[in-house]
């Protein structure tokens, strides 16, 4: 399983779109891994997590064919994680060719009913899916079973349990909080190839419960490993960071190294399987 990390940003992305931070001053005078676009990921060039609103940029340049992509997992309704008006560049006036496969979008029910207000579905190549928290979704590539964030109480947020066909299988926790009780146990008895998790607040703990710290990813990565959910060598990737946590990404890097947490950025990729884990690409 190849995952690649297209967008490592929190919502106004970094530098922050008005914001004038030293963080965000260094960003612009350093660019680099200090430049960070929403958040985004691609699994095996054909499953996509979440559709930002920089989709169109990150695609150029990670030279992405999109008509490739046959799964969209969506995992709430937020802008920065879901831009419903891009997909109708899959239809006509938009492309010369229609697109060879079905496009299936699987998310939480007011994640798909943003889709549905805003996009015109009956014109597109797409299917849509509801998500549940605990419940499997089998397709032909992939099993997915979605998780209940803890991140905007007014409605219904997911992460995700992603396994491949070759028993591959990674954990995708990003927008969230410190998980109940309920989903780490239910975690505790998973295994993970990878975890990539979120760490908007970077150093900067605040009392706002919807996103995590660094020292929860910290305790997190423990915890799974704990469980032996994951084990020492297990990719544990952070990422969806805020340039409000007063921290550049080399600063970031510095610490959640110590603790064996890969500090990603715009473009990271790492490639995993069951039986071999730990292959960095770049
Ligand atoms: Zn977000
Ligand atoms: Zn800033
Ligand atoms: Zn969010």
């Amino acid at each position: 399983m190849k995952i690649t990390l297209l967008g490592t940003g929190a919502a106004e992305g970094w530098p922050g779109l008005f914001c004038d931070c030293s963080v965000c001053q260094y960003a612009r005078a350093t660019g680099g891994k200090n430049i960070r676009s929403r958040a985004s990921a691609i699994i095996d060039g054909v499953l996509k997590v979440d559709l930002p609103p920089d989709l169109h940029m990150q695609a150029v340049q990670n030279s992405l064919n999109l008509r490739e992509l046959r799964y969209l997992l969506v995992t709430h309704s937020h802008d920065d994680h879901l831009c419903p008006t891009e997909l109708q560049y899959m239809g006509q006036w938009f492309t010369t060719e229609a697109l060879p496969e079905t496009l299936r979008i699987v998310g939480p029910s007011p994640a798909l009913n943003r889709i549905r207000r805003e996009v015109d579905i009956s014109r597109l190549p797409v299917c849509l899916t509801t998500a549940l928290p605990d419940h499997l979704l089998s397709f032909e590539d992939y099993r997915i079973t979605a998780i209940e964030a803890v991140h905007d109480p007014s409605q219904l947020c997911l992460n995700y349990i992603i396994k491949a066909q070759d028993g591959t299988q990674i954990l995708y926790a990003s927008d969230t909080g410190w998980y109940t009780e309920t989903t780490w146990q239910f975690l505790e008895r998973q295994e993970f190839d990878a975890v990539i998790a979120e760490c908007t607040k970077g150093p900067i703990p605040t009392e706002y419960t919807g996103h995590l710290d660094m020292y929860q990813v910290i305790e997190m990565k423990s915890r799974l490993q704990r469980a032996g959910s994951i084990n020492e060598n297990t990719p544990f990737v952070a990422t969806h960071f805020s340039h409000m946590g007063g921290a550049n990404h080399e600063q970031l890097e510095a610490v959640l190294g110590q603790h064996g947490i890969i500090t990603a950025f715009d473009g990271y990729s790492l490639t995993v399987s069951h039986s071999l884990p730990l292959v960095p690409a770049r």
